[in-house]
């Protein structure tokens, strides 16, 4: 069973509730929706209950947005390693470095975790044709999960995409539609030539349940930690959806009694030097991002201009105590060789970004040397071989 009950405005701006039984994407005053849960019931919800589950990441289903006789479409998404980066540790002076490998998840990337969750709700809401604008990994999942769903797929990418993410979506049977632009561009012609034709919308944070499945990493992390929390938690950000739903997940954890309250990891948001837009409004102490001109970097799941979700995001960076940090493209590429020449990891250039950003926080002293640190590989490095060369 699950605790779900509604969906409601992320401002949250007062309109609403909004009933989950029908197609929902934004609040009407524009604004992401999220998944809302009796958590008071909740606590009954055990967690000596996970043990023997499935290891994917239904087994958190009570919190995930199911309805009574609802099954997800999985492809066995989560549960991804959290491996002890030892060797990396010890040259860093951090015996506390954990690195949550997402390349595991289907598809290469933890898009998969968000787009089973999404295509799930869809298929169960009888949408007949879905529609995502990506920069490359939340296509090549949206294609696979709606293909395992027997649901049309068509995808919007911006021209200029890695050749993998193209032939990858091909394979699943989707439609590849090329837009001269970024992934905002991409988004707003699916949305044009959707719209009228009913195709469901898939973008990220329009739709609530995204989320949904990339807070599932904020529960792996307590289980796989034995409920310790990390100090720290270094996430690569493009949209946002996984920051934005781990952060979701911490208060959903100490509300159902799984969690200490007051002792949340510090997040911090890492993007690309040239398409930062998160990390230029936390600097400069804005509620909202502005939309980065010329956006451009190695690491396709990075170069999103402006995110919906921006104020959730440093909502969340604030509230937690972290910071948000830039990283050149040679700077993550060496250290995505890092990760793959010191701990075996294939990482895509996120990941890089990622380990890089540890480096500029351990030289500064804001992460100490007695520290517990999770850096996520949000991806394998497979797609992205060329930036190798
Ligand atoms: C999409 C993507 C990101 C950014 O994730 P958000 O949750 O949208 O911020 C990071 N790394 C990789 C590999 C991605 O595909
Ligand atoms: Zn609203």
């Amino acid at each position: 069973m699950s605790y779900f009950t509604h969906l409601e405005c992320s401002v949250p701006c007062g309109a609403g509730p909004y009933d989950p039984r029908v197609e929902q994407h934004l609040c009407t005053c524009g604004a992401p929706l999220l998944a809302r849960y009796d958590l008071d019931a909740a606590r009954a919800w055990s967690k000596s209950s996970l043990s023997g589950r499935a290891a994917n990441m239904w087994r958190y289903r009570e919190l995930m947005p199911l309805m009574d006789g609802e099954e997800p479409i999985t492809l066995g998404e989560g549960w991804t390693p959290l491996i002890h980066a030892r060797r990396l540790g010890e040259e860093l002076g951090l015996p506390g470095l954990f690195v949550k490998d997402e390349s595991l998840n289907p598809t290469n990337s933890f898009k998969a975790r968000g787009l089973a969750a999404a295509v799930t709700k869809a298929a169960h809401l009888g949408a007949r044709i879905l529609s995502i604008p990506s920069a490359g990994n939340a296509a090549n999942a949206m294609a696979a999960y709606a293909a395992a769903a027997g649901i049309e797929a068509k995808v919007f990418m911006p021209k200029d995409v890695k050749v993998p993410f193209i032939r990858e979506c091909e394979l699943y049977g989707a439609e590849v539609n090329l837009v001269d632009g970024l992934i905002t561009d991409a988004g707003r012609i699916a949305a044009e030539r959707g719209k009228p034709l009913g195709w469901y919308d898939t973008s990220t944070l329009k739709e609530p349940y995204r989320i949904e499945g990339k807070k599932t990493m904020a529960y792996e992390l307590g289980e796989q930690l034995d409920w310790q929390f990390p100090d720290w938690i270094i996430y690569p950000t493009g949209g946002g959806t996984g920051m934005v739903g781990m952060w979701k997940a911490f208060e959903e954890m100490e509300r159902i009694g799984w969690k200490t309250a007051g002792t949340r990891p510090k997040m911090v948001s890492v993007q690309a030097e040239n398409c930062a837009p998160i990390v230029r409004a936390f600097e400069r102490g804005a509620e909202r991002s502005e939309m980065w001109q010329n956006a451009q970097t190695v690491a396709d799941g990075l170069r999103v201009p402006k995110a919906i979700g921006d104020f959730l995001v440093l909502r969340a960076v604030r509230e937690s105590g972290g910071t948000a940090i830039a990283v050149r493209d040679a700077d993550m590429v060496r250290d995505m060789r890092t990760l793959g020449a010191k701990e075996g990891i294939s990482a895509a250039p996120e990941g890089g970004a990622a380990l890089y950003a540890l480096r500029v926080l351990l030289q500064d002293g804001r992460v100490k040397p007695s520290d517990t640190v999770v850096v996520f590989n949000t991806g394998g490095a497979l797609k992205y071989l060329d930036v190798l060369r």
